[in-house]
């Protein structure tokens, strides 16, 4: 690569190569070219200038015989990257200067971005975050995850209800990513295994499969902000293995193939939806596994060493492939036996847990797994054999049903996931507690020292820095720049937190972002809100455990008690929500029409909306993520105690200066460690108050219903007609509170909430106050950088160091 054409030291340098490109790339001049040209030219040029330091990482990881981690996650949830990319690469300023005096706005340019939404919501979000910061803390550590051609669906509302549509993200191509077919490998499916001994009785394996796919890699370069260290993400695409295939199967081979990386988390409810999961797991697990054997190969003679050069971190059980994908190429392709090729895995392979939702724990009937992959369910079968034959001789027989691998015709994916790795991790204090505790107990008793926590972060690049602009300034003015490197740093602030005139810009800047996010609403739905009303933003994927409905049914009361009583009022109050359900969610979807028909209603009240308007902002992704957070606020972290295992939402928005209102849940618990209860609102059951009620089976939803009237009125405007014609509309939601006893027990907080409500309406009229309260919460935000969880997992399990790329 010839370094001089793709570097711009200065504006003039990259005004003649932008101008230069467009046309030999278009044809056409700067004053021609589409603003989708512009961005793309822009988007290659930024990934050529990227590339040299590619290059050189690759380069001194090999020469220096650096360890390496890969994370394997089925998601990445990136958004966009040109802005994150010109940043990081501290060419931002230059680039916008230099188009600005060719007559384009930068800002238009970045709105060409497709949002690469390759994944559904928190922990497709982590690990975009990680990639981040890794490259950031000159770590070297790649993503490995599947090149899905559509991201996931875009969210339209028609008639208060969600509608999904295809997110065609790849419509203009991907400017980020280069195709590698040098590097494509052929996975293989299904068919038969045949097995015989050797002259040495050494045993052979010949897996005959009924269908091959190849997986060919696109690469997009990661970047770091200010080194040179730059990453590799690897996208693996779905294409067909010519040698499979006669022309005459051709078409339905071809559909078959096209299938596997079509969709994020395609629609498990079908028989047919389900195991074209399972091969998607299998596809982008078993090519990150080649390619991570045949890289290490070319730096070393044998594998012997592979856990001392490599790690494997396993984002949730997606990939828990990995552990008997690796253990069949070191037994089947190069020969190790059985206890030393489970030495290197289980040495290589670490495993984050996400979830404490029964029907979140991923397991497959046996059947599936056997048909699709004949080999690796074998050797599922013996690790679990052996697994079961270590617990009975350890004196632990009676606990072997709830620890076995297989069981029940099923494959216990998470019990597969410890049982072949060296470290498990939960994602905050209070959920790897749980975890320990209850959830995995038995695991906990059988190996302790498996088991630690890694509180989830987001990058403060991303959330803070990049996009609220105003917020940086202001803490850079009043602390200097020491904490963009050092976010922990923001602790700084606290000397200031008292100062008047700060309080008073904070709440300047805040009023700027609510603004941008005004304009915005009104842009896209034609709803005004007043931004000198309470910004409280509810925004994540909807769910059941979530409380979306205690939100909304809060409101509802509001309403109601403001239509009776003339005299009460509240303070302004704007209740944002965003969130998609899943397809096939119901429930979920019945309460984003619930959240529109009472909108229509308070909005449509020329006396009510004076008080509060409800906005539903459609689609929520990344990008919208980047101007509601920093908008809001108050932040609604409201879920069922016990149930969100961290969030990371939570810290966005305390990172930009919002008051957490929240349950003692997730990282809510580690936030409210650091500000001290004076500076969040808490409210609410306990974790042991639902262990409680669920024990004695003391909750009985009817009892909340009767005795206390607001909560009927409430609850009866679900069937009565208030909001709907339909008495039907929102059955499904009242059956889950009154006829399935409330399971995440909306109404039994209801009085809990409205009273946290009351006293934040109190608290902000308190100017200074509620500032004083938001600039701790950002000075106190340092730890919840991704940069800080990083650097725990790399010193504490994977063992890597930072590089020096010079
Ligand atoms: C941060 C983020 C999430 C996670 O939000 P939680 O409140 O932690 O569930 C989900 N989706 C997007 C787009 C995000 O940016």
């Amino acid at each position: 690569m010839d370094s001089k054409f793709n570097k711009f030291k200065n504006k003039k340098e990259f005004v003649e190569e932008f101008k230069r490109r467009i046309i030999e790339r278009y044809g056409r001049s700067i004053e021609e070219a589409h603003i989708t040209e512009k961005y793309m030219v822009l988007g290659e040029m930024v990934r050529d200038y990227a590339s040299v330091n590619w290059m050189d990482t690759k380069q001194v990881i090999k020469k220096q015989q650096k360890k390496e981690m890969y994370y394997f996650s089925m998601e990445f949830l990136i958004g966009r990257l040109l802005t994150n990319n010109l940043m990081n690469l501290g060419i931002y300023d230059i680039v916008k200067d230099g188009l600005a005096d060719l007559g384009i706005d930068i800002n238009a340019i970045e709105e060409m971005e497709a949002d690469a939404g390759l994944g559904n919501g928190g922990l497709g979000r982590l690990a975009a975050c990680f990639l981040d910061s890794l490259a950031s803390l000159n770590l070297a550590g790649h993503g490995n995850c599947i090149r899905y051609q559509y991201g996931l669906f875009k969210q339209k509302i028609e008639n208060n209800e969600q509608v999904e549509v295809p997110d065609v993200w790849l419509q203009y191509g991907n400017v980020w990513e280069v195709r590698k077919p040098k590097h494509a490998c052929d996975i293989k499916f299904g068919g038969h295994v045949d097995m015989w001994f050797d002259e040495n009785g050494k045993t052979v394996v010949n897996h005959i499969p009924s269908f091959v796919v190849r997986a060919v890699p696109y690469d997009v370069p990661v970047v770091g902000y200010d080194t040179r260290v730059t990453n590799t993400l690897r996208l693996w695409n779905a294409e067909i293995a010519p040698d499979f295939v006669t022309s005459d199967k051709l078409s339905k081979y071809v559909a078959e193939v096209d299938e596997i990386t079509q969709n994020v988390y395609p629609d498990d409810s079908t028989e047919h939806g389900k195991l074209l999961r399972l091969k998607q797991e299998y596809f982008f697990v078993s090519a990150g596994i080649n390619q991570i054997i045949r890289r290490h190969l070319r730096n070393y003679p044998n594998l012997d060493n592979l856990h001392e050069k490599i790690a494997i971190q396993l984002n949730d059980t997606h990939p828990v492939l990995c552990v008997p994908e690796l253990m069949r190429v070191l037994l089947d392709d190069f020969g190790y036996d059985w206890d030393h090729a489970w030495y290197i895995v289980k040495n290589t392979i670490a495993y984050t847990n996400h979830t404490v939702m029964a029907e979140a724990l991923e397991k497959w009937p046996v059947q599936y797994v056997k048909d699709l992959l004949p080999r690796v369910y074998m050797i599922i079968e013996e690790i679990d054999r052996r697994f079961r034959f270590e617990v009975l001789h350890s004196g632990h027989g009676d606990i072997i049903n709830n620890v076995a691998i297989i069981r029940d015709g099923q494959v216990y994916m998470a019990h597969l996931a410890i049982v072949g790795s060296h470290s498990v991790n939960g994602v905050a204090t209070l959920h790897t507690e749980i975890l320990k505790n209850d959830v995995l107990k038995d695991f906990y008793m059988l190996y302790p020292e498996y088991f630690n926590n890694k509180t989830n972060g987001i990058t403060h690049r991303r959330w803070l820095l990049y996009s609220n602009p105003q917020l940086t300034s202001l803490l850079k003015e009043t602390i200097g720049a020491d904490f963009i490197k050092q976010p922990q740093r923001l602790e700084d602030l606290m000397r200031h937190v008292d100062d008047p005139q700060l309080q008073q810009r904070f709440m300047e800047v805040k009023l700027e972002r609510k603004q941008i996010l005004a304009d915005y609403i009104r842009r896209t739905l034609g709803i005004e809100v007043d931004v000198h009303s309470i910004f409280d933003a509810q925004a994540k994927r909807l769910h059941a455990y979530k409380r979306q409905l205690l939100n909304i049914l809060h409101v509802i009361y509001l309403y109601l008690r403001m239509k009776e009583d003339p005299g009460f009022r509240i303070y302004p109050r704007t209740f944002i929500f965003s969130a998609k359900a899943a397809a096939s969610y119901t429930f979920a979807k019945e309460v984003i029409k619930l959240i529109h028909c009472v909108a229509d209603k308070v909005n449509n009240d020329p006396e009510i909306s004076r008080y509060m308007k409800v906005v539903f902002i459609p689609n929520y992704n990344v990008s919208i993520a980047e101007i509601l957070m920093n908008a809001a606020d108050v932040s609604e972290q409201i879920s069922t105690a016990g149930k969100e295992a961290s969030g990371t939402g939570n810290m966005k928005y305390m990172m930009n200066g919002a008051l957490t209102l929240g349950t003692m849940d997730g990282a809510n618990v580690e936030i409210v460690e650091r500000v001290g209860f004076e500076n969040a609102e808490i409210f609410g059951l306990r974790v042991e108050d639902v262990d409680h009620l669920k024990q004695e089976n003391a909750y009985n939803v009817w009892d909340y219903y009767n005795n206390h009237y607001e909560i009927k009125r409430v609850v009866d405007t679900l069937t009565d007609g208030t909001f709907s014609s339909d008495p039907n509309d929102f059955r499904v939601i009242y059956n889950e509170l009154m006829f399935k006893n409330d399971e995440f027990y909306v109404l039994a907080d209801f009085n809990a909430y409205k009273d946290a409500q009351e006293r934040v309406q109190q608290r902000y009229q308190d100017k200074a106050g509620w500032a004083r309260m938001c600039l701790v919460n950002i000075a106190k935000s340092g730890f919840f950088s991704s940069d800080r969880t990083i650097k725990q997992y790399a010193e504490e399990i994977w063992h890597i160091e930072p590089l020096e790329v010079k």
